[in-house]
């Protein structure tokens, strides 16, 4: 693969129907944006079942790990679980796509020096109850995997970052088309990224 320079670096965002709905699109944008990384796409839309799924496919790996929040959940409980944990897990990924398709989503792909890294620090971790104050989730959201598990469907969570530079072109490909995904010069750039920064004094 090439190699790129650090301030090529994309990540692909979509903000959940939640985010939608609670009014905080211009919020979350804002947060992103204000760090310096560049929005290089972005639209609203109504995703389908395929593109969900696709977006959201998941290894039995990662379905094990979910699930398995789940059978201790019911442990906890004193109660027998039902199914595998994997099971559980394969409930997660089907509970996510009917949350993506419940309404619009807005998609982007953010570019910029850490990109992937820079939007999970500002998401915050997965639950927001015990996401950090200050992040997108652990402030603006209070959703639990409790909660959520009780009521078999996805934590609602606002926001989906992708977590490394392979996931974010997978992801990318599925949502955006070629054209739409711009190439220009952000005057800001030149104070993050230019090496001698001699353009400021006349
Ligand atoms: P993320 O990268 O922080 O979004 O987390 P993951 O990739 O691990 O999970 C994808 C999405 O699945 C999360 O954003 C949640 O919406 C949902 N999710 C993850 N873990 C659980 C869980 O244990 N229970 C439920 N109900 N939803 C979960």
């Amino acid at each position: 693969m090439e190699v790129l320079h650090p301030k090529k670096e994309r990540t692909f965002v979509l903000l959940k129907p939640d985010a939608i709905q609670r009014g905080l699109i211009g919020e979350i944008v804002q947060r992103i944006e204000r760090t310096g990384l560049k929005l290089v796409a972005l639209k609203i839309m109504l995703a389908n079942r395929e593109q969900a799924m696709e977006h959201y496919f998941k290894d039995d790996a990662w379905c094990e790990e979910k699930g398995m929040r789940a059978v201790n959940a019911f442990k906890a409980a004193g109660k027998t679980p039902e199914k595998e944990a994997v099971e559980y897990g394969r409930d997660i990924v089907r509970a996510l796509a009917d949350f993506v398709t419940s309404g619009p989503v807005v998609v982007m792909i953010w570019q910029g020096n850490e990109a992937i890294g820079v939007v999970r620090k500002l998401a915050g971790g997965t639950e927001p109850t015990t996401s950090d104050v200050g992040t997108i989730r652990g402030d603006l959201t209070i959703d639990s995997y409790r909660m959520a598990n009780v009521d078999s469907r996805a934590v609602r969570n606002l926001i989906h970052c992708s977590d490394k530079p392979e996931e974010a072109e997978r992801e990318i490909k599925i949502w955006f088309n070629e054209n739409e995904q711009l190439t220009y010069r952000l005057i800001n750039e030149e104070v993050l990224y230019d090496i001698n920064l001699d353009g400021i004094l006349e």
